[in-house]
């Protein structure tokens, strides 16, 4: 019996709303999908949302529905999963990094100032392991070069921020629902924003760039079939059938968080002795729903400890390798070095087991096994 370090969370009740939607007429673009963006839209405190086929989707419909374009710099987090970078690449930005914190691994506002230029479009903060990033600061950083605050909250939805949702934070806000994440829809993900035509835009984005209102259209004679593209899209579509499933875990969303709160919290009092070992931190304004539990290794031994919790069935991972140490960027000339507080966090880190259904049994076994590594 191995323990993942992450894992979904499915009940009957998922199931149950899944098998329902088989037997209707709406496989795709049907009513379940309309439900789950305005629940998503609730939960994230915003007028509106779209659902997506993935978090990587839901990223790059957020950086196009902001613009980004050729020419344009997007500043961003080392400390994160490629596609961050990825999607603002693949609409012709230069991106760059900007260095963490040591506490949470966030992005460094400070950092992030010596890095705006005129070309600056977006700041994308990320809120690792679950802890929003430093929305305040962020967000007047970049209103104040005329660029836009875009959150990648893969990890974080149902995280709040000075009892504000993650969702209403950043001018657009980006998740996602594999199912490792807080709640899964298989494959998925959502764009919300406190602008309703943002979320217009990401949503035409999503399908195509289709222009489906008359009112809209360039051409509104053609014929009652027609439909007309303005601007490129592509198909991100979330279907009816995975919705189902996304609406229910909205459902279940309050028990989810609070058994990674209390997972997070007898992490935190009984390896709080353990020497050398870095627990994460949460600042005090912030009540995050935890995607992860990272912890920091004394220097030198990550690897070993890494090895013999991996063989004792606990199937540990390590969250992130600095985006720029990916080949692709360093071939495109960005260099080790860059970030230190990064590549320090990335070198002593390991992700315990963190999910709802992680048993009392079970964290007792993560515990001991992490202790002996370490004895
Ligand atoms: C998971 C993740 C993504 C991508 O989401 P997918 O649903 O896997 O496409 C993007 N950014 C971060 C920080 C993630 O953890």
């Amino acid at each position: 019996m191995t323990i993942p370090y992450g894992r979904q969370s499915i009940s009957q009740g998922d199931i149950d709303a899944v098998v329902s939607v088989m037997t209707t007429d709406w496989l795709t673009m049907g009513p379940v999908v309309t439900a789950f963006e305005d629940a998503i839209a609730t939960l994230s405190g915003t007028p509106d949302s779209t659902v997506v086929s993935s978090g990587t989707a839901a990223l790059h419909c957020a950086y196009a529905a902001l613009n980004v374009s050729n020419g344009d710099e997007v500043i961003t987090s080392p400390l994160t999963f490629v596609a961050t970078a990825a999607t603002a690449m693949a609409l012709g930005v230069k991106v760059h990094f900007a260095d963490v914190a040591a506490d949470t691994g966030n992005i460094d506002p400070g950092s992030v100032a010596a890095l705006i230029t005129p070309r600056t479009k977006v700041i994308a903060g990320v809120d690792y392991a679950g802890h929003p990033v430093d929305a305040d600061e962020l967000a007047s950083l970049a209103h104040s070069t005329g660029a836009y605050f875009l959150e990648d909250a893969a990890h974080s939805i149902a995280s709040t921020y000075k009892n504000r949702p993650v969702g209403s934070l950043a001018d657009i806000t980006a998740f996602s629902f594999f199912p490792t994440k807080n709640m899964t829809t298989a494959e998925g993900g959502a764009v919300v924003s406190p602008d309703a035509a943002l979320v217009e835009r990401a949503r035409r984005f999503r399908s195509h760039g289709l222009v489906r209102n008359k009112e809209e259209q360039r051409y509104p004679d053609e014929g009652p079939w027609h439909q007309e593209v303005h601007e490129i899209g592509l198909n991100y579509r979330l279907p009816d059938v995975l919705s189902a499933l996304g609406l229910n875990q909205v459902k279940r969303i309050a028990e989810f968080k609070a058994r990674r709160t209390s997972i997070f919290e007898r992490y935190k009092e009984e390896l709080s002795d353990v020497a050398g070992l870095i627990l994460p931190t949460k600042r005090d304004y912030v009540d995050p729903m935890w995607h992860l539990y990272p912890v920091r290794i004394p220097e030198g031994r990550r690897r070993e400890v890494f090895d013999f919790m991996r063989n004792a069935g606990v199937l540990v991972q390590v969250n992130y390798l600095p985006a720029y140490w990916h080949p692709v960027f360093e071939d495109l000339g960005y260099k080790r070095g860059m970030c230190p507080v990064a590549e320090a966090y990335y070198e002593q880190e390991i992700s315990l087991p963190m999910y709802a259904d992680l048993s009392h049994d079970q964290q007792s076994i993560v515990i001991d096994v992490l202790r002996k590594a370490l004895a």
